[in-house]
């Protein structure tokens, strides 16, 4: 009997892989494109909708160690992901729309993964599926995953924000990567000197905020891992300057010192 798996994201795209590598039959099921959720825009499969990185390379981090892992396990993505990988220093980062045309093509060309466009509504009650319909399962499903595991379900959403080319000034900012890794040169680099990340960061703490919806009105908690920026300066001063604003391995050649604080923009 297949093995059913819902969802044609990262996740189930890698399972039917995995399934169909090992000689078994699997049924995939996606709803696009009949149905989108909120955040999904493409009618291809494994569609990264908010950053385009994979996280670090180097194997002595825990992402590098998954996608090393994953790798030497016959990945699908991960294979993907290099063919389609545009410059990021240290990490691996994808040409989103290449990559998910990519695994699209692997997908439809194994013989052994079937694939259904359909929303899925009920749990099959017999065999063996895997649910992986990612953080914005569609309602229905959802109901019943919730049924079968009780009222905890939780999704934290935060987006990365995309800026325009237009609005940067080139003759402030600077390309490099930090410590030269990759290609030397994959990031944009903000500088701010003490002056202008203190201001910065008063004006950010002091900023009007996106209003909360639904549970979290009641309920507000962040998850830390990918946690708004204006959540994480609350902690104090320094905190984002020592966090995703940091300056180490970066010196701004306009100055030749190393920056107060730093906001690094990948190029696309
Ligand atoms: C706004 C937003 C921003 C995010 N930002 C990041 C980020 O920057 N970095 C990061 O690592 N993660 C981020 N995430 C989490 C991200 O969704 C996951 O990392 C990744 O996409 C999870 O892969 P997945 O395969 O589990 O789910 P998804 O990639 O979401 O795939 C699930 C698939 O299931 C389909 N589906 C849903 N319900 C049904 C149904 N009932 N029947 C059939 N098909 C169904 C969907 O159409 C979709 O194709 C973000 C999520 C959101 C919503």
């Amino acid at each position: 009997m297949p093995i059913t798996v819902i969802g044609a994201g990262l996740a189930g795209c890698e399972a039917a892989w995995q399934i169909a590598q090992n000689g078994e039959e699997a049924v995939l099921i996606e709803m696009k494109p009949q149905k989108y959720t909120p955040a999904h825009k493409s009618p291809t499969f494994a569609e990264l909708i908010c950053s385009n990185s994979l996280k670090a390379e180097r194997v002595t981090s825990a992402a590098g160690l998954l996608k090393e892992e994953m790798y030497r396990m016959g990945s699908l993505l991960v294979p993907c992901a290099l063919q389609t990988r545009v410059p990021a220093g240290g990490a691996l980062a994808v040409d989103r729309v290449k990559f998910s045309a990519l695994v699209t093509e692997k997908i439809h060309q194994n013989v052994n993964i079937h694939c259904v466009e359909q929303e899925c509504t009920e749990i099959p009650e017999s065999g063996i599926t895997v649910i992986a319909t990612g953080p914005l399962t569609s309602d229905a499903l959802a109901a019943k995953i919730e049924h079968l595991c009780g009222d905890s379900l939780r999704f934290y959403d935060a987006a990365a924000p995309i800026i325009t080319a237009e609005s940067l000034d080139r003759d402030r900012i600077f390309a490099a990567s930090r410590y030269g890794k990759g290609e030397g040169e994959d990031y944009l680099n903000c500088p701010m000197n003490r002056e202008e990340y203190e201001n910065f960061y008063t004006e950010l703490v002091h900023a009007q905020r996106a209003p909360l919806h639904g549970c979290d009105v009641q309920d507000p908690k962040v998850y830390e891992g990918c946690m708004p920026i204006e959540v994480m300066a609350q902690r104090g001063p320094d905190t984002i300057r020592f966090g995703p604003l940091k300056p180490v391995g970066l010196r701004d050649p306009h100055t030749g010192h190393r920056p107060w604080a730093v906001v690094q923009l990948r190029r696309e």
